[in-house]
């Protein structure tokens, strides 16, 4: 052990990335501060002279050299294939690598502008995706277009606006509880909608009377998660549907914590008219890094008309072809939707069945309620189901995110919602085994029991030092470039 790794009693803690040691920089250099060579750029460019140059410094690098470098990145790193994961409300499986394997099937390979006659597999595969996804969330028509959760809310909405537009609606406002994820406060408002914000009840669910104080004419739709931010069940969900719908306004569902219900109850069924799927949560496709996601739109048959397009249906004569439905909100992604990803999802659909999904939800819910019950930490709202929301209490949430990087686990999700006070939002997914979960209640407890100043010095044994969150966010510096005329 090194003089400040942590002093576990369990060896199995303590795992680190790699890292350049004897530097206080410990950052793996660019490959152009390695070696570049100027090379030259031949020829007339039909751009003007101010876009163009004449050379251009390139690295210059041999292939062991180059492997090197992206083999030592991925090792300076922390993935749901280092360790476990328990970022909640991200839902963060492990992407099993048979979905990788359908993906790369050289069938899959075919190009988005080839006529519908030459690609009916493909088409076939979008179909019964739609009819898996419409069965899974109790919904009558789906999109796979959207490529992400926030973009299907996105699309969700506008579908709600053409909704009400083509019923003479002019509803100016979408409801979304305090406890909701920040998307859905962006979405309404990117839709032109005002966000009316609802405060929760004692609870953390949602307030029946504070709801029906909020609904009007004027309501557009309720955006709501079920299980919430919280992992708690909003028992009353029949009950809200019915205020908000003699409101004349639309449930939407945001499908992050899908995982919770999977295989055993369904949005449609407790009232909601629209929902998106994150497909890179529930359904254990690749996830973070900035994409490529997918967040299919699954909507009650009246919604259908003003989904976005294209979306496929099968003929008369049995084959499958893309259409645009009648009133549809137009297109929200290129040609059809991150298609890759599409077909991981339905592998992974595929390959679980019925029992498998239902199966999923109850570990994840068993795993949430075992971990829960191993940790120090307080846990003030409950019964939760596939996800809990733990508090530091004195600790600062975001020390000891930090600091549970040195126990080689990935932290929890910090400090939101904040109806919990410095929130420790664990969500450990049914893919880890009762080893794993003891191993993160183990780095639980051992941050629990340091004091400040170790976890203001955290993390001490990861990659990167503690970074400028606020100024890699507001001032990102996107290529070596700007770093270099800075420097
Ligand atoms: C992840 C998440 C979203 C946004 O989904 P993306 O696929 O990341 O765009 C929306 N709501 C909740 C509750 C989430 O956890």
């Amino acid at each position: 052990m090194t003089e400040n790794s942590p002093d576990h009693e369990d060896d199995r803690l303590g795992y680190t990335q790699a890292r350049w040691t004897d530097s206080e920089e410990r950052y793996e250099p660019l490959l152009a501060e390695k070696d570049t060579t100027e090379v030259e750029i031949g020829g007339d460019s039909p751009l003007p002279d101010d876009l163009t140059r004449d050379s251009v410094e390139l690295p210059s690098l041999s292939e062991p050299e180059l492997a090197r470098h992206y083999t030592r990145l991925s090792q300076m790193s922390y993935g749901v294939e280092s360790g476990p994961f328990p970022l909640g409300s991200c839902t963060m499986k492990y992407n099993p690598k048979f979905t990788e394997d359908v993906a790369a099937l050289p069938a899959a390979g075919v190009h988005p502008d080839r006529s519908d006659e030459t690609v009916q597999g493909t088409l076939e595969l979008m179909y019964r995706l739609q009819d898996y996804l419409g069965r899974i969330g109790g919904m009558d028509a789906v999109t796979l277009q959207p490529p992400a959760g926030a973009a299907g809310e996105y699309a969700g909405i506008l579908v709600a606006k053409a909704y009400h537009e083509a019923n003479g609606n002019d509803r100016s406002e979408v409801i979304v509880p305090d406890s909701a994820h920040g998307t859905n406060f962006a979405t309404a408002a990117l839709a032109g909608y005002d966000v009316l914000e609802l405060p929760s009840a004692e609870d953390g669910r949602v307030d029946l009377d504070a709801l029906e104080a909020a609904v009007s004419d004027d309501t557009a739709a309720l955006m709501l998660t079920n299980p919430n931010t919280l992992g708690c069940f909003e028992r009353d969900i029949e009950e809200i549907a019915s205020v908000v719908h003699d409101a004349g306004g639309l449930l939407y569902y945001d499908g992050a914590n899908l995982n919770a219900l999977l295989g055993r109850a369904r949005p449609g069924d407790m009232g909601f008219d629209i929902m998106h799927y994150n497909v890179h949560k529930t359904f254990a496709t690749p996830h973070g890094g900035g994409g490529p996601g997918a967040g299919p739109v699954g909507v009650a048959e009246r919604l259908a008309p003003f989904l976005p397009s294209p979306r496929v249906r099968r003929t008369d004569d049995g084959a499958f072809e893309l259409f645009e439905p009648e009133q549809t909100v137009g297109k929200v992604h290129g040609f059809q939707g991150n298609w890759l990803v599409l077909v991981k999802t339905y592998a992974y659909i595929a390959r679980l069945g019925d029992p498998g999904l239902a199966d999923a939800s109850a570990k994840a819910v068993l795993n949430a309620n075992y971990l829960a019950a191993q940790i120090d930490y307080e846990v003030p709202f409950g019964p939760f189901h596939h996800e809990f929301v733990a508090s530091a209490g004195e600790q600062d949430a975001a020390d000891v995110a930090k600091r549970m990087l040195d126990y080689g686990v990935h932290p929890p999700t910090t400090k939101w919602p904040e109806i919990v006070d410095e929130a420790l939002m664990t969500e450990p997914t049914e893919i880890e085994n009762k080893r794993t979960l003891d191993q993160l209640a183990a780095a639980f407890d051992a941050v629990a029991a340091e004091d400040e100043e170790a976890l203001d010095a955290a993390p001490q044994q990861t990659a990167a030092r503690r970074i400028d969150q606020v100024a890699a966010a507001r001032t990102p510096r996107l290529s070596w470039q700007a770093l270099d005329e800075e420097s």
